[in-house]
């Protein structure tokens, strides 16, 4: 499968370069689908688009037997790319900047080898191909693009799911797998802490907002040392304070926005009732306050037997020197809703190019050594080609 996958480089540098020039923000990919469907329908792959929007499906096997999904997202992000590759965007303000250009070429090479594998084995079972809108971000319900495209009718009958995830800074072809929860539930909030303005001589004469603030802030620090438990993960952050708009004058109110990771739904919850607590010290102290707590996507938890089959496939194909446990840590991925319809799983793959310079993931830099895209698309297709013919699930 190995041989067979890097026979399709060149096609897949070629198809990633394209949709690298061709950026589309979330639930706006129409160019980047209708490639995506011209290139499953040219290998002869049933194809359905316009699931959760702009997402398309492509179905491999007979309709009998179990299914194995697989997803690539295909959105890029609101960024002027600077760096002079000659594949750079053409969309001036929005770049492939997370790698979901490769990951779309990858499941198109995926197409291409399981394709090969369904005419000439015996398959029991189906692949179905997710091309995935807006992982970034989502609409104005607050809905992205896997629990649209699951609202769609997506995973239905699926019994496995299975991703994969470039990884900028990470050494090139290296596979990192993690068990259990990986990435985090990512709920941000934002708030208000009113008091009563006046002259800055006469801070007696009302209540203090910038004065309550510095009392909230150290609760909401103290919250994940004192009031979670320390063997559940979580962090709380604040990106952002803003109030005021001179030297002697207490401003009305101060507006405080920031996110809270957990891996654990019981934390999660327990994040917003502490939350809550902190900003209640706003009453205590004269003022008052508004939280508004918008949740976002939930924790990814990889389901270790799935995990397994793909550890397997890794080692086989490109030996167990390549693999490596590692924590995903505290980012949040939106496959993790498809993780939670069928059992599944999602590898990062590094895809560090081999020089000095530090490409991160939502940089004006961004971008990846394309020599890995084989390596991704062979640990996919041959865990779903084991999948079909039986030999796991
Ligand atoms: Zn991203
Ligand atoms: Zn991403």
């Amino acid at each position: 499968m190995l041989n067979k996958a890097k026979a399709l480089q060149d096609e897949l540098v070629r198809l990633r370069r394209d949709i690298h020039a061709h950026p589309e923000l979330g639930f706006q990919e129409f160019r980047t689908a209708a490639l995506v469907a011209d290139t499953l329908r040219e290998l002869g792959i049933s194809v359905k688009t316009g699931v959760g929007k702009t997402g398309v499906i492509g179905e491999i096997g007979s309709g009998d037997g179990p299914t194995i999904a697989i997803r690539a997202d295909m959105d890029a992000l609101p960024i002027l790319q600077n760096n002079d590759a000659d594949y750079r965007s053409t969309n001036s303000g929005i770049m492939h900047a997370c790698g979901h250009d490769a990951h779309t070429a990858i499941l198109l090479g995926v197409a291409h080898l399981l394709r090969q594998s369904a005419a000439t084995e015996k398959w029991q079972g189906n692949v179905r191909l997710l091309f995935q809108p807006s992982e970034e971000m989502s609409d104005e319900n607050g809905v992205s693009g896997a629990p649209a495209m699951i609202t769609d009718g997506a995973l239905e009958g699926v019994d496995a799911v299975i991703a994969l995830h470039v990884m900028s800074a990470y050494p090139a072809g290296k596979i990192y797998l993690q068990d259990g929860y990986s990435l985090a539930n990512s709920d941000a909030f934002e708030a208000w802490i009113y008091g009563d303005g006046g002259h800055g001589a006469y801070p007696h004469a009302g209540s203090d907002p910038v004065h309550i603030l510095s009392q909230v802030l150290n609760q909401i620090y103290a919250i994940p040392s004192r009031q979670i438990n320390a063997q559940r993960p979580c962090v709380i952050s604040i990106g952002e304070i803003r109030g005021g708009a001179a030297s002697n004058v207490i401003p009305n109110q101060i507006y405080i926005q920031g996110t809270m990771r957990s891996y654990h739904d019981d934390i999660r919850d327990q994040l917003g009732v502490e939350l809550e607590n902190a900003f209640r010290i706003s009453e205590l102290m004269g003022g008052s306050y508004k939280l508004d707590i918008h949740r976002g996507y939930p924790a990814l938890f990889n389901t270790a037997e799935v995990n397994g089959w793909m550890r397997d496939v890794t080692r086989d194909l490109v030996g167990e020197s390549e693999i490596v446990d590692a924590e995903f840590g505290m980012g949040a991925e939106d496959f993790s809703y498809m993780a939670q319809e069928a059992k599944g799983a999602m590898f990062m793959l590094g895809a560090a190019i081999d020089d000095e310079i530090v490409r991160n993931h939502h940089t004006d830099i961004f971008d990846i050594n394309e020599g890995v895209m084989p390596i991704g698309a062979a640990v996919l297709a041959e865990t779903a080609r084991r999948f079909v013919t039986g030999q796991i699930g």
